[in-house]
């Protein structure tokens, strides 16, 4: 389909109702902090869909963090440097630096079971639509967070 004017804010809001209900046997809390009146983006939204739900659910597929008992994620909105970012932020035990550069190779995975096709489809979606997706290399931890950003349209 082509890309047509998306509002990210609306899309995560179906990427969360998309997600299994936290249960007993595999309990997960998500946030979700919406920037306000953030300017749509041109984007395929199906695509994007994809892109989301995949990188929220290797958040929660990470696991909690050492110390923690319950998986924690946290998804963001903001407008930076004329472009809408969303930020997927886990508390989990993070990606140690000599893995940093594979997560993004077609079928690497460390699941077992694991497709490894997520992130560099990803990757791809987002560069497809004018785009980024990337790894902050600055997090403090503990867990990561991964960005992208798409232009945003004018008002
Ligand atoms: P898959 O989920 O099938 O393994 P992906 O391409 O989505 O494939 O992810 C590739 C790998 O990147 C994962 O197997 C995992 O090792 C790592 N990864 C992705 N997201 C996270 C995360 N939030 N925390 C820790 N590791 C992650
Ligand atoms: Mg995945």
């Amino acid at each position: 389909p082509e890309p047509s004017p998306t509002n990210l804010n609306s899309l995560l809001h179906s990427v969360f109702a998309l997600l299994p209900v936290s249960s007993e046997a595999h309990p997960y809390h998500l946030a979700l902090d919406l920037g306000p009146d953030l300017p749509l983006v041109l984007a395929d939204s199906i695509k994007l869909q994809e892109c989301l739900l995949n990188l929220v659910i290797n958040a929660v597929e990470a696991g909690p963090g050492p110390g923690l008992e319950e998986v924690e994620v946290t998804v963001s909105t903001t407008l930076q440097d004329g472009s809408v970012e969303v930020a997927v932020h886990d508390r989990g035990p993070g990606i140690s630096p000599g893995l940093r550069e594979q997560i993004f190779q077609p079928l690497f995975t460390t699941k077992s079971g694991g497709t490894g096709i997520g992130l560099p489809i990803c990757q791809s979606i987002l560069e497809e639509q004018n785009g980024h997706l990337w790894l902050e290399a600055n997090d403090p931890g503990p867990g990561v967070t991964f960005r992208l950003r798409l232009p945003a349209l004018p008002a």
